[in-house]
């Protein structure tokens, strides 16, 4: 997990490195709502994870940067459904719902915005409040990762993407195995924006195995 600078007799140390951050300042220019959004900047430069016309669901919404750097890239064509224990501020192109992703009404939620329709791309940048005890947070963390996968495993399309912010150490190489199991190709992304001292990392899994064999038993039922 992240870990936190002492605090120092003139302040936070966090609060220093806040302020002094260059990313935090870019983004305050760039009007985004948080540091944040340079990290899916990055990823998708790499990957080219957000296209016009797509469905993106972002879980670990708040306060925003993520739905803005998708409605942006998808020129506005597309739709995303954010969701986050905080309000998301109202933002063209984004359906949000201030609750918990662990709890029924939310996948509830998603399904009646979805109906039957599938996800081109699945964001998690989902963390838990840090409580400090490292084996209980990455505990809760990686609960939050696996009910993203399986949200994602069931609603992607054959060729969609899931993206999850996860944290190296106990549970990532479980975790990882997962997603292998799950997706065609998975591979790990620590953009320049994401601190260096912070464990956190990103998997990215493309092309749900489980949506191509649904995919595979359709066409076979049509022909
Ligand atoms: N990607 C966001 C952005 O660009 O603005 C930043 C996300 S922030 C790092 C992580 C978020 O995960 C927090 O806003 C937190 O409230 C949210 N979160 C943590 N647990 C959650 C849960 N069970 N359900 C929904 N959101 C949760």
């Amino acid at each position: 997990m992240a870990q936190k600078p002492k605090r120092t007799k003139s302040g936070s140390a966090w609060m220093h490195e806040h302020v002094t951050d260059p990313y935090v300042k870019k983004a305050q220019q760039d009007g985004y709502r948080s540091r944040a959004a340079y990290k899916l900047l990055e990823i998708d430069a790499r990957d080219h994870l957000l296209r016009p016309g797509m469905t993106v669901v972002d879980l670990g919404a708040a306060p925003g940067s993520w739905c803005q750097v998708a409605v942006q890239k998808m020129k506005k064509q597309g739709r995303v459904l954010a969701i986050d224990l905080l309000p998301v501020a109202p933002m063209p192109g984004v359906e949000s719902l201030e609750g918990d992703f662990t709890e029924p009404a939310a996948l509830a939620w998603l399904e009646e915005k979805l109906q039957s329709g599938r996800v081109d791309l699945v964001l998690s940048d989902m963390a838990p409040n840090i409580s400090g005890v490292i084996l209980s947070d990455q505990a809760r963390h990686y609960e939050l990762c696996e009910l993203a996968l399986d949200f994602a495993v069931n609603w992607l399309k054959p060729d969609g993407a899931f993206l999850v912010k996860v944290f190296q150490g106990v549970g990532f190489e479980d975790f990882r195995a997962q997603m292998r199991q799950a997706f065609e190709q998975v591979v790990i992304r620590k953009p320049d924006s994401s601190r260096d001292r912070s464990t956190e990392v990103y998997l990215l899994g493309r092309r749900p195995l489980a949506a191509q064999e649904t995919a595979v038993t359709s066409a076979q039922e049509e022909v």
